[in-house]
């Protein structure tokens, strides 16, 4: 069955290793498999699906463009569906939250607005120094990559990633970096130059789910205005309502030049990207970042669809009750077994438990998948069990899967009291 996959395809796939199944369809939180089976999705395209598989609406939508000729392809001609998705982002997202930025459609991944990003911030500044930070990840094209922490992903590239400076994250150990930088950018003679922005993850979607706090974030929105740099929040995982709002950086009142927003703008998976700028950085000259598909009028159709979700109350406020009811049941699984939990992490809908021992989280993930339960790893050993149910799951169905993972946690206890006796 999986025969074509080992003879035809790069030895680069990564997530098919970890769930073996060959998939079929999806509807919602579930995905099934030709052999039948049903499974309940908690790494939904890694937050390309915060509004479930084949989201009814969405769809609707798309269906219904596709079926009376809307145009797909369209470069960056201006299309109906680019207007309407425009207006409603503006109406629905960007005006209640005072911002002014301007919409800029990069390709369709999320490294390609973070490439936007370093360029129109270097462009800006005339600097060439990103401020990026431990275990930030940004993707996998040069530049983005050069500002991602994890050494086996920047080996990938084969050459030095330069124009880079890593800072530790919050939390990272005790030394205060962003006073040393702070001082070092005055001081003609620290052989630090003020750099072009400072590139920060809110939570941190790949490099182990640490959440950053409001005042370590605002001390680097400081520092940004302080030194003349731009502050870009890379929002392409934690944004489009993961962590509970629909940035993640709203709670804590900051004001970033740079928005960069993929994975889940796209309402139903379709690829998408974009690239807020603050219209003072907006400095770009016509086509100084173009690029063939940066008009995916299905993405656009299905975008714009998906904002009404964030003019609905009720699915806003039935999004806070499951984040209550998933932060109690973590807090009561890591109080309930210590001896394999060592803490928990993230925020909203962007959670991971920290597991005891090297391996421990991968085989949960490996038992959860032999029990219909698909959640992927993260951090830079693998130790974080990550969890990203859908925004629109029904509260019965994430009760049962975190049933399912503290089934699956409790079955570690006896395994090992057995192995030790
Ligand atoms: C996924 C991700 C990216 C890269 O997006 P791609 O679409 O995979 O290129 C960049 N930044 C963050 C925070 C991500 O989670």
């Amino acid at each position: 069955m999986h025969d074509i996959f080992d003879l035809a395809e790069s030895r680069v796939r990564s997530y098919c290793r970890s769930f073996p199944a060959l998939f079929t369809r999806a509807i919602g939180h579930q995905v099934f498999t030709e052999d039948g089976r049903c499974l309940t999705d908690l790494l939904t395209g890694c937050g390309a699906l915060n509004y479930g598989h084949n989201n009814p609406t969405l769809k609707r939508a798309v269906l219904d463009y596709l079926a009376h000729d809307g145009i797909v392809q369209a470069m960056d001609l201006h299309t109906e569906a680019k207007a309407a998705f425009l207006r409603r982002f503006r109406r629905v997202i960007l005006e209640p939250r005072g911002m002014p930025h301007r919409v800029m459609f990069t390709g369709p991944t999320g490294t390609n607005a973070v490439e936007a990003a370093l360029k129109l911030a270097r462009k800006a500044t005339g600097r060439a120094t990103i401020v990026a930070f431990t275990g930030g990840f940004h993707g996998m094209t040069l530049g983005a990559l050069a500002a991602t922490a994890n050494r086996d992903k920047r080996r990938g590239a084969g050459q030095p990633l330069p124009g880079v400076l890593r800072l530790p994250f919050d939390g990272y150990g005790t030394a205060d970096m962003l006073d040393f930088l702070e001082r070092a950018i005055e001081d003609p003679g620290s052989g630090i130059d003020a750099p072009a922005c400072f590139l920060v993850e809110t939570v941190q979607g790949e490099g182990g789910l640490r959440a950053a706090s409001a005042d370590w974030l605002l001390r680097v929105q400081a520092l940004a205005e302080r030194s003349g740099a731009l502050l870009a929040i890379d929002d392409i995982q934690a944004g489009c309502g993961r962590t509970g709002s629909f940035f993640s950086f709203e709670p804590f009142g900051l004001k970033p030049d740079l928005v960069c927003l993929s994975k889940s703008i796209g309402g139903i998976g379709l690829p998408m990207a974009l690239l807020l700028i603050e219209p003072s950085r907006d400095v770009w000259e016509p086509g100084e970042h173009n690029g063939t598909f940066r008009g995916n009028n299905l993405a656009f159709v299905a975008a714009e669809a998906a904002l009404g979700y964030w003019e609905d109350r009720a699915f806003q406020d039935d999004l806070a009750q499951k984040i209550d009811i998933l932060d109690d049941r973590l807090e009561a699984i890591a109080a309930r077994w210590p001896e394999h939990v060592a803490g928990l992490r993230g925020r909203g809908f962007m959670r991971g438990l920290v597991l005891q021992g090297p391996g421990t989280a991968a085989l949960v993930s490996r038992q959860l998948f032999a029990r219909d339960v698909i959640a992927e790893t993260c951090g830079p050993d693998d130790e974080v069990l990550k969890l990203l149910p859908p925004l629109t799951i029904p509260i019965d169905a994430l009760t049962q899967a975190l049933d399912t993972i503290e089934d699956v946690i409790a079955g570690l206890a006896s395994v090992e009291l057995a192995a030790a006796r």
